[in-house]
């Protein structure tokens, strides 16, 4: 007689292995939160990098990661911003420099495949974590608790659901959250170069009228580009033969960094956004793409993740202090109100930004190019902004003279 598979119970499932998912677990299960991971592994194909910001290194120290993924990681001293849309009203290029506001870098920039190797090898140690290799394929309330059927005929039972399974998120969907989807006539080219200058840790990014074309360093001579363009001249790039590509990168960016030799495959990623209406539902709580996603400008999506995963923990914690039920409606609804306006304006500033770049409407540029003098010239100003680019409402109060690493 076949055996059934016993229900085991967890005070939390996290569901989606890519940063979000692994990151929350870590964090969750370090606050004491018996917790499970259900999640196919992680695309070692990931040829991307992520910079990430000062409170997500925070964060990844927090869970006791940092120092393993330090080792491959570059720092992020100073930003530079040029215009090169080629139009009649041009701004003027503005530095944003981490020194300014007392840091010694704004974060660090880091291969994908290096993040998420530290993070699966983490969670394979992680006490109160157990991890299921799988998907889950069922959400069920069969008696309070929610109840998720897994691919390989498993079930988990779990006080509350946290869904991390990205922008096609199954619990999203399974919760009944609908989404807003929108789309932009452009994608990403995304690749990782051999250069024959040093970057002196300065991220560039060139504004074209098809979108921005940024290079962030990497250890070494060694950067990585997310160049916006439209949809053909993406086809286009992508298509072209290394040695022609490599010097038509180099020309776009004016020969910056010397001499081009591509270090990666070639990828791109048409661009989209969406946005969840709503971060909850009985017994689930939205995290990362599963409910936010916009274009990799700013490199503002995983820091933004970050956030939702921080106070995600600190609303629990209260909550379990408290001998609250953690995946109670009261506990929710704190959760979603505190993450909606970093999530609403985050999206916001990245879609204004894009679209800036698109309009030849004159005012538009207009307004955009005395963004960038005013940045440029004054100096509370700047300030400001770079620190509201780190993590919303830091703006008048970050004081750490450093990231600790
Ligand atoms: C080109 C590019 C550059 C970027 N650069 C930056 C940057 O510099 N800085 C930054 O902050 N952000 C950046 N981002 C954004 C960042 O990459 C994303 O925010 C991040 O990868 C999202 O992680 P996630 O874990 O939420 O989703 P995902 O990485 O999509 O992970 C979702 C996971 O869920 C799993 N899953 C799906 N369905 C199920 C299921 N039913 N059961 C179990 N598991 C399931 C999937 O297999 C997947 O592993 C960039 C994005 C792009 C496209």
């Amino acid at each position: 007689m076949a055996k059934t598979k016993q229900t085991k119970k967890f005070d939390i499932a996290v569901v989606g292995g890519g940063p979000s998912g692994r990151i929350a677990a870590l964090r969750l299960a370090r606050s004491g939160f018996s917790t499970v991971l259900v999640a196919p592994a992680a695309s070692a194909k990931d040829g991307r990098t992520t910079a990430l910001w000062q409170k997500s290194i925070s964060l990844l120290e927090d869970i006791g990661v940092w120092s393993r993924i330090r080792e491959n990681a570059a720092q992020l001293r100073k930003m530079r911003m040029i215009d090169d849309t080629g139009r009649l009203i041009r701004a003027p290029e503005v530095v944003f420099d981490s020194s300014e506001i007392g840091l010694e870098e704004f974060g660090f920039n880091i291969l994908n495949r290096d993040l998420n190797a530290v993070l699966e090898e983490a969670c394979a140690s992680a006490e109160n974590l157990s991890v299921i290799d799988g998907t889950v394929t069922g959400l069920e309330y069969p008696a309070g608790n929610a109840v998720l059927q897994i691919s390989d005929g498993r079930s988990v039972e779990a006080r509350l659901v946290v869904a991390a399974d990205g922008r096609n998120s199954f619990i999203r969907k399974a919760a009944g959250i609908d989404v807003k989807h929108w789309s932009y006539p452009q994608s990403a080219v995304v690749l990782n170069l051999d250069h024959s200058l040093p970057h002196q840790n300065i991220s560039t990014e060139f504004h074209t009228p098809s979108g921005p074309f940024t290079l962030v360093p990497l250890p070494g001579r060694q950067s990585s580009l997310v160049c916006v363009e439209t949809e053909d001249e993406a086809k286009r790039l992508k298509e072209m033969k290394e040695a022609l590509l490599e010097a038509e990168l180099e020309r776009r960016a004016h020969s910056i960094l010397g001499r081009f030799k591509l270090a990666s495959e070639v990828q791109s990623f048409p661009l989209s956004g969406l946005s969840a209406t709503r971060l909850i539902a009985e017994r689930v709580a939205l995290i990362g793409e599963a409910a936010h996603v916009f274009p990799p400008i700013g490199a503002q999506g995983l820091n933004l993740s970050l956030r939702d995963i921080a106070d995600l923990d600190k609303v629990l914690s209260a909550a379990f202090l408290k001998q609250q039920d953690i995946g109670g409606p009261e506990i929710l609804r704190s959760y979603e109100s505190g993450r909606k306006s970093d999530i609403r304006s985050r999206t916001q500033a990245v879609d204004l930004l894009n679209r800036s770049l698109l309009t030849g409407f004159l005012p538009v540029q207009l307004v955009r190019g005395a963004g960038m003098y005013l940045a440029g010239k004054v100096g509370p100003l700047r300030r400001l902004l770079m620190r509201e680019g780190l993590a919303p409402g830091s703006g008048l109060q970050l004081h750490r003279s450093s990231i600790r690493h």
